[in-house]
């Protein structure tokens, strides 16, 4: 496995690269979720394939005063994380080598980033499209593996690989979850005891608001407030968003249809958590 930690180091390596190259980007601090993407990055790239990760926390994409300062940077145990999965190269640049002090272009999607979490978290969706951006341009990979844990990012990624014509490949990879339900995130480890206690009720929330829908209920008011119900009656949660929207343009619905999809932002304390779930 190789590791780079400069663009032109990585500029190199694809220059010379005649292989299929399959890129995963994160912020590091793998867990199963990342492995899981990694393990369809290896299914997509073939056996003579690459395997690229990328770890890069990207301050273009934390709103001030987020967590950016305290995000983990378990550098030696995202290296081995990645040994294991068979991954074949890591990118891993410093700050310094992504963005000059003096950035002035960026990357904007200005339809989907509007809804969901583009409402509160301004210039977050802006920040990931710059990144992903420039990690394709210095990668140059076939194809790209997000996760649906963040449906509004594959969205918008898949949005702006259509608008601006680059020739990549983008594979969607489904939720990887705890026993209990909570999605698998690198903020969970935030929480306090009690708060990662009741997180569960996030995914308990949205299964119920989803079999209300699958036993007949089409009204999205009654299907969210059932949703609601659960969430709200856990001590640590506070609702963000929750809302009932059609999964390609991301409005919202009032009534449920085949194309529907729950998402919802909750803070657990401090903690901010997102999930979804697509309805019948
Ligand atoms: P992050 O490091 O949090 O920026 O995530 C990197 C990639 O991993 C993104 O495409 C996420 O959607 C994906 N991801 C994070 N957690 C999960 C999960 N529990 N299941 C599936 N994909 C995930």
């Amino acid at each position: 496995m190789d590791i780079y930690e400069t663009v032109h180091a990585a500029s190199e390596y694809v220059r010379g690269a005649r292989k299929r190259k399959v890129l995963v980007p994160t912020m590091g601090a793998l867990h199963k979720g990342h492995l899981e993407l990694i393990r369809v990055a290896r299914q997509t790239a073939g056996g003579d394939g690459d395997v690229l990760v990328s770890i890069f926390v990207n301050l273009l994409q934390f709103e001030p005063g987020s967590d950016f300062a305290k995000y983990p940077r378990p550098q030696q145990r995202d290296e081995e994380l990645c040994r294991e999965a068979g991954v074949d190269v890591i990118f891993r640049p410093g700050p310094e080598e992504m963005y000059a002090p003096d950035r002035s272009v960026f990357v904007e999607e200005t339809a989907l980033a509007n809804a969901l979490c583009g409402k509160s978290r301004p210039g977050h969706f802006r920040g990931v499209c710059t990144v992903v951006t420039k990690l394709f341009h210095v990668l140059a990979p076939h194809a790209a593996i997000f996760g649906e844990k963040d449906f509004q990012q594959l969205a918008i990624i898949r949005r702006m690989v259509r608008d601006l014509n680059f020739a990549i490949e983008i594979v969607g990879v489904p939720i990887v979850r705890e026993a209990d339900g909570l999605a698998f995130s690198s903020r969970n480890q935030y929480l306090s005891r009690a708060e990662r206690e009741q997180a569960p009720v996030l995914r308990a929330g949205l299964v119920a608001a989803r079999d209300a829908a699958q036993t007949g209920e089409r009204r999205s008011e009654r299907v969210l407030e059932i949703a609601r119900a659960q969430i709200e009656a856990a001590s640590c949660a506070r609702i963000d968003y929750l809302e009932l929207v059609d999964a390609d343009d991301l409005q919202t619905r009032q009534i449920v249809a085949p194309n529907s999809l729950i998402a919802t932002a909750v803070f657990f304390g401090q903690t901010r958590l997102i999930d979804n779930i697509r309805l019948p």
